[in-house]
């Protein structure tokens, strides 16, 4: 793997630590991390070793990463080590996107978002918020920066705008050859400061919920793409002025759970094949970056890595954060989630 690609894609992967419950039940952690090695190594649960079985059943397995983050991990290591060169990245007017991968409650929302009231437990969004508007603020005089903020949902592969006024509208995605891929008549909205992007960010959600009936499963059913824009032009001493276009996309993907054992039928198991498709492509998508020899990346496979395929390869830098939990009864969806990533590094 060449310096560059390893550059523009990185995966890293976080673990949660047991929840309150999960402790009162008395569940075991199946998972040892090593974050100075970048390891995550998982061993499954109540494995009797019979004559006859393949010698490495129960037997546990490494995986290493870019970084792994551990059940102590802050907020702010997340920030440092992962996102805050991607935003930086985009400041100087390039695009990037950052992920948030894993089963329902397993932290996608918390790395993401996290509480944004309280500013310890606050998430990647909240603080490229700050970020960025620290970065502007410390701009010369020769430099000014427009930044603009839209916040979409994909469920069951349509596109809803949660800044919108006409909720139950689905927008097209469309393409031009001087844009690119783009979303027809998606809102976006100029910001001046980091609490208007909160505020933003706080409507979208509450629309996120208006759409449906039941939000735990909506939520776990449906992508959420978070984007700032950000423009500058800069006035060169020769009285020459130079714009520069950078975007960031932040993405709370849908749950990565197997649907199957749901037991969906109908409409669901319909919504929950379309979920499964996205996500797959997106793995195909960034497998496929990575590996750096295919000569076909398969964006249009689905409407996530078409909508973001401007800032997936090329010249735009990814993260993707998987995130798992650490108890024994999470074993097989965790193995799943250490596999995607590990395919997609
Ligand atoms: P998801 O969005 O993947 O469904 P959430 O982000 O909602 O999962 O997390 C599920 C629960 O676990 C929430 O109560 C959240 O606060 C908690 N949680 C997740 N990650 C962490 C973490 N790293 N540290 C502390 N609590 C966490
Ligand atoms: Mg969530």
């Amino acid at each position: 793997m060449s310096e560059e690609k390893e550059d523009n894609v990185k995966v890293v992967v976080r673990c949660r630590p047991l929840s309150q419950k999960e402790i009162t039940e008395g569940n075991k952690v199946t998972v040892k991390i090593d974050e100075l090695r970048g390891t995550v190594e998982i061993t499954e649960p109540n494995v009797v070793r019979q004559e006859g079985m393949a010698s490495h059943a129960g037997e546990p397995k490494t995986f290493t990463f870019d970084h792994v983050f551990g059940m102590q991990s802050k907020q702010v290591d997340i920030y440092n080590k992962v996102a805050r060169r991607i935003v930086d990245f985009v400041l100087e007017g390039y695009n990037g996107t950052i992920f948030a991968y894993g089963q329902t409650g397993t932290g996608k929302t918390f790395t993401m978002e996290g509480v944004r009231t309280v500013p310890e437990l606050r998430g990647i969004i909240p603080n490229s918020f700050a970020h960025i508007f620290g970065a502007i603020s410390k701009a010369t005089a020769n430099v000014t920066f427009l930044v603009r903020v839209s916040y979409l949902e994909i469920y069951n592969e349509e596109v809803r705008d949660l800044l919108g006024k006409d909720q139950t509208a689905k927008l097209d995605v469309k393409e031009r050859p001087d844009v690119g891929v783009y979303v027809k008549d998606l809102c976006s909205f100029v910001c001046h400061s980091p609490d208007e992007m909160d505020k933003l960010m706080t409507v979208g959600n509450k629309n996120r919920v208006v759409g449906a009936t039941n939000m735990n499963e909506h939520s776990s059913r449906s992508h959420a793409i978070y984007t700032v824009t950000v423009e500058c032009s800069e006035k060169a001493v020769t009285g020459k002025t130079m714009l520069r276009q950078g975007k960031l996309h932040l993405v709370d993907l849908a749950g990565s759970e197997r649907q199957a054992k749901t037991g969906a039928t109908g409409v669901r198991l319909k919504e929950a094949t379309k979920i499964n498709l996205s996500l797959s492509t997106l793995g195909n998508v960034i497998s496929a970056l990575v590996d750096g020899k295919s000569t076909h990346i398969p964006y249009r496979n689905s409407k996530l890595t078409r909508l973001l395929q401007d800032s997936l390869g090329g010249n735009s830098k990814t993260v993707m954060c998987a995130n798992f939990g650490p108890a024994d009864y999470n074993f097989d969806e965790t193995m799943s989630t250490l596999r995607y990533a590990n395919r997609a590094k």
